[in-house]
């Protein structure tokens, strides 16, 4: 991934900057000179390191917008002085100058602070880079470098967010991605008021399977299942193992009526095929499912929703196991039970 370095500067600024940095294969490269442009410009796509021209009147400020922006801190900024009375006072005052300037500027929030010496002041070396030259480079590595272990840490975050929100049996996404998953997609549905399902499934008798077969057995058993459950939801369905061999699968734009469909027809392509373990075991499981839908007066977490669910997978259980039941079915169950009594 290429490099991209933003100039907050003019183009007379860029042209005295060291070659290296014009290198169109190594680097993307900006120049802008309004200080909202960059702004605008730095929210959108973050540049990795930015050179500011001192004598521009907004460096200053952008340098201390730059410094409150905690999700920027790994930006690298080199604040370039080229300030003529600037200059003139480091002639005259010294080294103290220099350093309180230097001390002033990192304290706004930039990275390093180089002068950048006019022509005459410049002194060529044999390989045709000034000392000066040699500075902005060497800062221009320690960015690149930064920038390198920004990128590392980031894939490393990623990686560890997958880990930690994978479950590592059947690769689905697990409890605590649920819990992370469903108020977002609750807050979607609101948002755009759009319907949301889900549903929970437990498989039936699962322990049989563990004690005739072993533990083992059970395990390829919940590896077979949860992939034959994956290869058939619809690209807005996600699943995620709730517990031992119990599911949740989050049907996003999805109504009551259609989950339940969805529902019915997990059910049948678990128990119409048996599953073969290996080439002499092959067993035949069922599954019973629950499934209710987003209501008014739903908490944002989801759990008055899951209740609901789990009340009729219960249910499921409760009046023969291997089906699908749904809230709308057994609330009008309970009130035709309310009504005979
Ligand atoms: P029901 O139809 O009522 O759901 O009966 P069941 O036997 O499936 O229910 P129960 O909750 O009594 O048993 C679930 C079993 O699932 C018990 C537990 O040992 C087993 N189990 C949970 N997680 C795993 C796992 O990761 N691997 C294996 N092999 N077994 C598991
Ligand atoms: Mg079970
Ligand atoms: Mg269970």
């Amino acid at each position: 991934m290429k490099i991209s370095i933003l100039v907050f500067g003019s183009n007379n600024f860029l042209a005295k900057l060291p070659d290296q940095i014009r290198d169109q294969t190594a680097y993307i490269l900006e120049v802008i000179t309004d200080v909202s442009q960059a702004v605008a410009h730095i929210q959108i796509t973050p540049p990795d390191i930015i050179f500011l021209q001192a004598s521009l009147d907004s460096s200053i400020q952008l340098c201390g917008w730059l410094k409150e922006q905690t999700q920027l801190s790994w930006i690298y900024s080199i604040f370039l002085e080229d300030r003529p009375e600037e200059l003139a006072n480091r002639n005259r005052y010294g080294w103290e100058w220099e350093l309180q300037m230097t001390a002033a500027i990192l304290n706004q929030g930039a990275d390093a602070y180089v002068w950048q010496l006019p022509e005459d002041k410049k002194d060529y070396s044999l390989t045709g880079l000034t000392a000066n030259d040699r500075l902005i480079l060497a800062h221009l590595t320690v960015g690149l470098r930064k920038v390198q272990k920004y990128r590392d840490l980031i894939q490393k975050n990623d990686l560890l967010s997958a880990i930690a929100l994978a479950d590592s049996l059947t690769e689905l996404n697990n409890r605590r991605a649920l819990e992370w998953d469903l108020p977002r997609q609750i807050q979607k549905a609101q948002n755009q008021n759009t319907p949301l399902s889900l549903i929970i499934l437990d498989v039936d008798y699962f322990k049989k399977v563990n004690d005739t077969y072993g533990h083992l057995v059970g395990d390829r058993l919940l590896q077979l299942l949860c992939s034959r459950l994956r290869h058939n939801l619809r690209s807005q369905d996600t699943a995620f193992r709730y517990g031992g061999e119990e599911f949740v699968i989050v049907l996003a734009n999805t109504t009551g009526e259609e989950a339940l469909l969805v529902a019915d027809r997990l059910n049948r392509v678990v128990s119409e095929q048996p599953f073969a373990i290996n080439s002499k075991v092959t067993i035949d499981v069922t599954i019973s499912l629950g499934t209710a839908s987003l209501e008014v007066g739903d908490d944002e977490k989801g759990l008055s929703l899951l209740h609901r669910a789990d009340q009729c997978l219960f249910h499921a259980k409760a009046t023969g196991r291997n089906q699908a039941i749904s809230w709308e079915h057994l609330s009008r169950f309970s009130h035709l039970q309310a009504v005979s009594s």
